[in-house]
């Protein structure tokens, strides 16, 4: 049973766009959190000015309205606990340093960037082994130390490792972790410039602000020991932590920015956006990127994710980035969605192609297509001549389907339309029947010329169907067009 409310929180640095595996971090604590009756909370961990991406945060903000989450505390609305963004929380970090160094957990380092540099150059870290060949209050007598605070030297605030002990927690998905103490360098908390680093802000926030479970990827594992001492130091209980297995490129190995580039996955959630996935289907992929619902179920709203998620069903293994799954994943969610709902996704697409379709008309073409559709812009692309008479005719299809007798026999159709009545599938049908038995050919002979002469291409929808819903003037006309065309 858990004690205290449960409170989420999802930390981005704004030191670039969100990017796919961020976005599914958010995902997994933003479905806890609504599983669980809990609060989820947007914190912005803008401490490191140096890398800040000047839009970054007004993209990560944006990239979860497009998913659809509820944030309940954030920069944006504020909350119990605002501010939320770390650049406003200096003096709080500030005081839990001056906490730390008070109690013996963190001391002021002096040393020159060249001293630290020669360091790093023997291969040694600041640790256990080295810090007391360094300029820090440590090893520096008090009165020492106390002047060049009052000079105004540069420093730093370091965390003072604790020597030959090992540090042990529990990760909800990893199981218990043990790391020994002598493998972790004095961590820098407080920068030179008087910023917090990521460990010490981190800890800091989540503790004041009720953070219930960590919830982040894998690649933060290897700070949670320090930031297991920093909460041992202030005598704080550590939240529940949970680390999210790493996410694969179909190449194997780790996906990077880079070998994601390599094979056109895109790696940020606004380029997801553009290249026309919904983002139901990829919240959806994501959830199955290290979460299994334990049931052959593959396709979930987000609404049914929130009913179904847990993080015992987490796995450890790495989540394999299909992309195929994802466009496969795009097309159900699109079948799933009411054709008003399509019609409103494919917009964008259908304005830029200049075609502005009647929206009776158009919710009567997706009804038709929708079982077809990848991305709600093939609408605009795929089925462009739902909308336009075709200019051009498959080069293939007319090699294979378009025979000497095509013309005179889709003319011959095109008379019989006039009068047929109703104009619906099935009489479409029945007549070009008749027609090849009178023409004493095979229905095959006319269905394809047919479909070529109205569409421009050999495949879509069932043919009947799509004569129906285009109606009797665009049919004739089309008809009569191809049969001039490809004379
Ligand atoms: N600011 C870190 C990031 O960019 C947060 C990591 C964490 O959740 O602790 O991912």
């Amino acid at each position: 049973m858990l004690s205290t409310p449960v409170r989420v929180r999802f930390a981005p640095s704004p030191t670039g766009y969100l990017h796919i595996g961020g976005l599914r971090t958010a995902l997994y604590c933003y479905l806890f959190a609504r599983r669980t009756g809990g609060r989820f909370i947007l914190r912005i961990e803008d401490t490191d000015q140096s890398r800040l991406v000047e839009d970054a945060e007004e993209d990560i903000v944006a990239s979860l309205k497009w998913a659809g989450f509820s944030v309940d505390e954030s920069p944006e609305q504020g909350g119990p606990h605002a501010p939320y963004r770390q650049s406003q929380r200096g003096a709080l970090y500030r005081a839990h340093a001056s906490t730390l160094i008070d109690r013996g957990h963190a001391y002021y380092a002096f040393d020159s960037p060249e001293s630290i540099r020669l360091l790093r150059e023997h291969g040694q870290a600041y640790d256990a082994a080295h810090r007391m060949q360094m300029q820090n209050s440590l090893v520096l007598p008090r009165h020492n130390v106390e002047a060049r605070l009052a000079n105004g030297d540069a420093y730093t605030v370091r965390l003072h490792v604790p020597e030959d002990t090992t540090i042990c927690f529990e990760d909800c998905i990893k199981g218990t972790v043990k790391i020994p103490s002598n493998s972790l360098n004095d961590q820098v908390l407080v920068k030179s410039d008087g910023m917090p680093t990521y460990h010490l802000a981190n800890v800091v926030d989540d503790h004041l602000m009720g953070i219930s479970h960590v919830i982040r990827g894998d690649e933060w594992l290897p700070s949670t020991p320090k930031h297991v001492l920093l909460y041992r130091a202030l005598g704080w209980q550590i939240p529940v932590m949970a680390h999210l297995p790493l996410i694969l490129s179909p190449s194997g190995g780790k996906l990077s920015k880079r070998s994601a580039q390599r094979l056109g996955i895109p790696v940020d959630v606004r380029d997801y956006r553009t290249a026309g996935y919904e983002p139901e289907a990829l919240l959806n992929f994501l959830a199955l990127l290290g979460w299994n619902p334990g049931t052959d179920k593959e396709v979930f709203s987000l609404a049914e994710l929130e009913e179904t998620f847990s993080l015992q069903r987490v796995g450890t293994s790495p989540g394999l980035f299909d992309l195929e799954k994802l466009k496969w994943l795009n097309g159900q969610h699109l079948s799933r969605m009411q054709p008003s709902e399509v019609l409103q996704r494919a917009r964008p697409a259908l304005e830029a192609a200049g075609i502005a379709p009647d929206e009776a008309y158009a919710t009567e073409v997706i009804r038709l297509v929708k079982n077809r559709m990848h991305r709600a812009s093939d609408l605009a692309e795929l089925f462009s001549y739902f909308f336009a008479d075709p200019i051009t005719y498959d080069a293939a299809g007319i090699r294979k389907r378009w025979k000497p007798d095509s013309p005179s026999l889709v003319l011959r159709y095109a008379d019989r339309l006039a009068r047929l009545a109703p104009f619906d599938e099935t009489s479409l049908e029945a007549e070009l029947r008749t027609l090849a038995k009178t023409a004493g050919v095979g229905g095959g002979r006319l269905i394809h010329p047919v479909r070529l002469a109205v569409s421009g291409t050999t495949a879509g929808p069932g043919l009947f169907a799509m004569l129906a819903t285009l109606g009797r003037d665009s049919v004739i006309r089309r008809l009569q067009a191809a049969a001039q065309a490809l004379a």
